[in-house]
Parts: C-alpha cells; sequence; structure tokens
C-alpha cells in the first residue's frame, strides 16, 4: 500500500458510525512485515519531523495541537517519547491530563484545555485531553457531581452538547490558526491484558502498574460505546480523528510519525522573509563584525 494510502484508511470520514470490532483491526501494520522493515522508515520520519518543526518555530504563525486519547496501555507514552525524540524541547509542550483539580471543577470543562493550548510556532501534545470527558465521564457519570452543572437530565442530548462544544471549540482552534491531530491508539483488549500483566511481572515496568486500569477494563464495552460515540460525532473535516492500531507499537510509531509529517507539509511552515530594512541591518551588522 502507498504511503499515503496508508494514511488515508487511518482518517476518519466525518459523521461515520464506527463499529470498533467490526471494521478497526488493532493488529493492523499495512503492508509492512515487522519492526525491522519499518525501522527505517521510522527514523527518515522522525527527521523530517524535526526540519518541519524548526520552520514551523521560525515562522510562528501557526500552531499545531497533537491530542491523543486510548484505552490504558495502548502505548501514549511511547508514541510520545519515541516520535517526538527529534523535536526541540524548546518548542514542545506535553501535557497529561489527571482527575480535574477543585480549580478545574469551578470552570466548564473546556477551560483547563484552553490554558494548555500551544502558542504560535509550538507543538503542544494533550496525553488525554478534553476527550476524557465524555469518556471516563460517560463511563462514570457520578463523576459529573462535583463539576456544579446546571440542572437537567444527563441523557444522550446531554452528551451531544458535548460534543458540540468540542467541535466549536475546536472550529475556533483551527480558525485562528491552530491545526489538530486527533489520534486514537486502537488497541484490543488481549493485547491490552498482556502489557497490564507485563507490568506485574516485569520489576522494571512495577511503576507503570495501577489497580485503577485493571478495574477500567472490567469497563471496556462501556468504553467502546463511548469511543464509537465520540469519534463518529467528533470527527469533523476541520479536526478529523486517526484510528491508529496500537496492538504492534512499532507500527503505531511509524503511522504517528507519517501522520504529523503529513499535517505539518500541509501547514507548509516558512522561515521568515527579511524585509527590505532587515536585510540592509544584517548587511551592516556583517561589515561592522568584519571591520572588528
Ligand atoms: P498510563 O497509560 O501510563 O497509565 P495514564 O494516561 O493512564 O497513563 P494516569 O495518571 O494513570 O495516566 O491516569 C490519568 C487518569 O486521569 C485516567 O484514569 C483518566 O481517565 C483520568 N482523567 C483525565 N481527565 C479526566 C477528567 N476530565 N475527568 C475524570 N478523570 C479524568
Ligand atoms: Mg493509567
Amino acid at each position: 500500500m502507498k504511503r499515503e494510502k496508508l494514511l488515508e484508511s487511518l482518517r476518519l470520514s466525518p459523521g461515520r458510525k464506527v463499529n470498533l470490532a467490526r471494521d478497526f483491526d488493532p493488529a493492523f501494520t499495512g503492508t509492512f512485515e515487522d519492526k525491522e522493515a519499518a525501522s527505517g522508515l521510522l527514523q527518515e520520519g522522525i527527521d523530517s519531523l524535526s526540519e518541519l518543526q524548526t520552520r514551523l518555530y521560525a515562522e510562528d504563525r501557526q500552531a499545531l495541537l497533537i491530542v491523543i486519547q486510548a484505552m490504558d496501555a495502548a502505548g501514549k507514552d511511547g508514541v510520545i517519547k519515541h516520535v517526538m525524540s527529534g523535536l526541540n524541547p524548546q518548542g514542545t509542550q506535553v501535557h497529561s491530563f489527571r482527575p480535574p483539580s477543585e480549580e478545574d471543577l469551578g470552570h466548564d470543562f473546556l477551560w483547563r484545555s484552553a490554558c494548555r493550548l500551544p502558542e504560535r510556532g509550538h507543538i503542544g501534545i494533550f496525553n488525554r485531553s478534553y476527550y476524557e470527558e465524555v469518556l471516563v465521564v460517560r463511563v462514570h457519570p457520578e463523576l459529573l457531581e462535583p463539576q456544579k452543572l446546571p440542572p437537567g437530565r444527563r441523557d444522550d442530548a446531554f452528551w451531544q452538547r458535548r460534543f458540540d462544544a468540542i467541535n466549536q471549540f475546536e472550529r475556533h482552534l483551527v480558525n485562528h490558526g491552530t491545526r489538530l491531530v486527533k489520534l486514537f491508539l486502537h488497541v484490543s483488549r488481549d493485547v491490552q491484558k498482556q502489557r497490564l500483566l507485563e507490568r506485574i511481572h516485569e520489576p522494571d515496568k512495577h511503576w507503570k502498574f495501577s489497580l485503577a486500569d485493571i478495574r477500567e477494563r472490567d469497563y471496556w464495552p462501556q468504553y467502546t460505546a463511548a469511543y464509537e460515540a465520540m469519534l463518529q460525532h467528533t470527527g469533523t473535516e476541520w479536526a478529523p480523528w486517526y484510528l491508529v492500531p496500537a496492538d504492534h507499537k512499532w507500527f503505531t510509531r511509524l503511522a504517528v510519525a507519517r501522520i504529523l509529517i503529513q499535517q505539518l507539509t500541509e501547514m507548509d511552515p516558512h522561515y521568515p522573509r527579511m524585509s527590505e530594512a532587515e536585510q540592509q541591518m544584517l548587511a551592516a551588522a556583517k561589515a561592522h563584525l568584519e571591520s572588528d
């Protein structure tokens, strides 16, 4: 499969109804056979990302926001670590979203994300995001209680209003110079189990183990339903979702690198052009230094 075709197959068409189990294979690896076959391409991808980021930073006109959502152990941390390894930390910010604080709960659900948006010239990465508000919160609606919301039923129309709010928020961002790349890392229940067991068996991975992950696993069907609704209702023309197969970590990383390169290439950042006056100033500075 051609590289571009591969990316197209991962981008969700806006409004498409999603059945994760039937239509999307978490073990998909395109035409790549294994990690070795993909490793050269991944390194190439990381180098291109670095060059594109330098231009984005120098241009200082647009921002890129990468939103990563997934079930536990789908590989969010690995994607951030590997794919971003070639980026300049000065122009990159990663923010990991935990349950909201007291201060967060005093505001609407988008507020804390708005405070963390990347500035122009920067790449922002949301490790989880405002999408938790239609995922974990939908699976555990008691989390709405401390949110001090206006009264009303917490029915489908309530969640639809949240989807609408998210779509409008994203539209606003896109209209004002921030491109969004939304990645859903799609892992299977079996592979999640293997990875959670590794966290128990391997001492070096103990620090990653959390009992909460095991508890949340019991809600797999409810999460799947929440993800499917989210993907259908918040996949838009201006901010589409990418469903990234996540059973093979090497493929996830390669696919994410390629998606980001494609997006940054479309953003087409340019080094700023110097004005006539600036060029004269540069020539004068050069003459001054040379005569020193
Ligand atoms: P890992 O994959 O390594 O476990 P993680 O992203 O799960 O990393 P944790 O600190 O384990 O990080 O978990 C963060 C927790 O915060 C998740 O359980 C997530 O559901 C929760 N969370 C994030 N945003 C919200 C929110 N708006 N409301 C409630 N819970 C949230
Ligand atoms: Mg966790």
